[in-house]
């Protein structure tokens, strides 16, 4: 099972703590607050991001491809935050784009637990709950549509509108 009340409650206690009230949610210095560094490095395509861990400094390493836009690096950042907060892996960890991205398809083949949790931090921690629930009703009084709506969203929270829409989706904002 997912820990989803955990995660919750872990994403929330990171934004109250810093006083982070508004999106973009500034990934890399909530990593760093926690003894993890974001740094961008070139790649093949397919890879999204890796956790190194050095477990006797209580430090890692979190890269993220350098080649991708900059809201996938985000979201990819924060999915390596997950794994480095929720999973006890050693030394490294490589993220290949499957696993990310097609989650969807994926869930119901079997991408192991860890990374439905990460992909599941990386969500609430981008796109908080009572952030994105504001910010629908705003864009509803706007009568914007579900596409303008995503987009504009997607901008304002600084991850894919692929991402968005499935965080709508799960949020129940959207049927998908
Ligand atoms: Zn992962």
């Amino acid at each position: 099972m997912i820990r989803r009340k955990q995660i919750r409650m872990m994403v929330e206690k990171l934004l109250t703590e810093r006083g982070i009230r508004e999106a973009p949610i500034p990934v890399a210095d909530i990593a760093r607050s926690l003894g993890a560094i974001v740094c961008s490095q070139s790649a093949e395509d397919e890879l999204s991001g890796f956790l190194y861990r050095d477990k006797k400094s209580a430090s890692a390493i979190i890269g993220v491809n350098e080649r991708h836009h900059p809201n996938r690096r985000n979201f990819t950042a924060a999915h390596e935050l997950g794994h480095y907060l929720l999973h006890d892996f050693d030394d490294v960890h490589v993220d290949r784009q499957s696993k990310i991205w097609l989650r969807d398809k994926a869930s119901s083949q079997g991408v192991s637990l860890e990374e439905m949790e990460a992909n599941l931090f990386a969500a609430e921690l981008l796109m908080p709950e009572h952030l994105i629930k504001k910010d629908i009703e705003h864009q509803r009084e706007l009568s914007h549509s579900d596409e303008d709506m995503i987009s504009e969203l997607a901008q304002e929270y600084e991850v894919s509108e692929h991402a968005m829409t499935i965080r709508l989706a799960y949020l129940g904002y959207m049927h998908h």
